[in-house]
């Protein structure tokens, strides 16, 4: 049974309540896995992907399969150096499944969304990131409310405070990556997420 508190006062008992969440069961979406998210104290970076994909599903681990490794690759960070530095956590929490007769994977719906922002919003209230990185186009959209890439990526913007700089999904799936204009605008949101960690570094 999902619990949610009106308050929390640490990031402790905020996530031990969502690893049990199952709020998108009980109003009725079909999900695959358990929540999906990793971080402790102190992180000031935060990493706001999608969605868990299978793999990450099945290791209750974000960014483990393939799109994982790109945007370490684009980052140019090992598997530890990653983890250590980013609070990982997505726009809906649960592997949601394929489409249906369809190819990938599911789009959370609107509702479910709006059911896991509860722990976005808790979580940036707590953890007070420094550094923000949106992970495509639906995270980017639910934290800033841009609804083209392209207006976004490539820049440095700003939110409560914190630096923001979204990135493309690195999945691949949408073929915005296809266009060399866009490559390019991803060279420039690489660059800047190297340049804000190595800022938070020299603090
Ligand atoms: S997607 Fe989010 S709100 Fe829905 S059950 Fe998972 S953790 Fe809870």
């Amino acid at each position: 049974m999902t619990r949610r508190r009106s308050a929390y006062r640490s990031l402790r008992s905020l996530q031990r309540d969502n690893r049990a969440c199952r709020a998108c069961l009980e109003g009725g979406h079909p999900l695959e896995s358990l929540p999906v998210f990793e971080g402790r104290e102190g992180q000031r970076a935060y990493m706001f992907g999608q969605a868990p994909g299978v793999v990450e599903g099945e290791e209750r681990r974000p960014w483990r399969g393939r799109a994982g490794q790109t945007l370490r690759r684009w980052l140019g960070l090992g598997e530890d150096e990653f983890y250590a530095t980013f609070y990982c956590a997505s726009v809906t929490r649960c592997y949601p499944g394929r489409v249906p007769g369809g190819r990938g994977d599911r789009l959370p719906t609107p509702e479910e969304q709006a059911l896991c922002a509860f722990w976005r919003e808790w979580e940036l209230r707590l953890l007070r990131p420094s550094l923000i990185v949106p992970v495509g186009g639906l995270a980017a959209r639910r934290l800033l409310g841009i609804h083209r890439l392209h207006e976004c990526v490539g820049q440095r913007l700003a939110w409560h405070g914190a630096a923001v700089v979204p990135l493309p999904h690195p999945s691949g799936a949408s073929g915005w990556l296809n266009a060399r204009a866009n490559r390019e605008l991803l060279e420039r949101a690489a660059h800047l997420v190297r340049s804000e960690l190595a800022g938070l570094d020299g603090e």
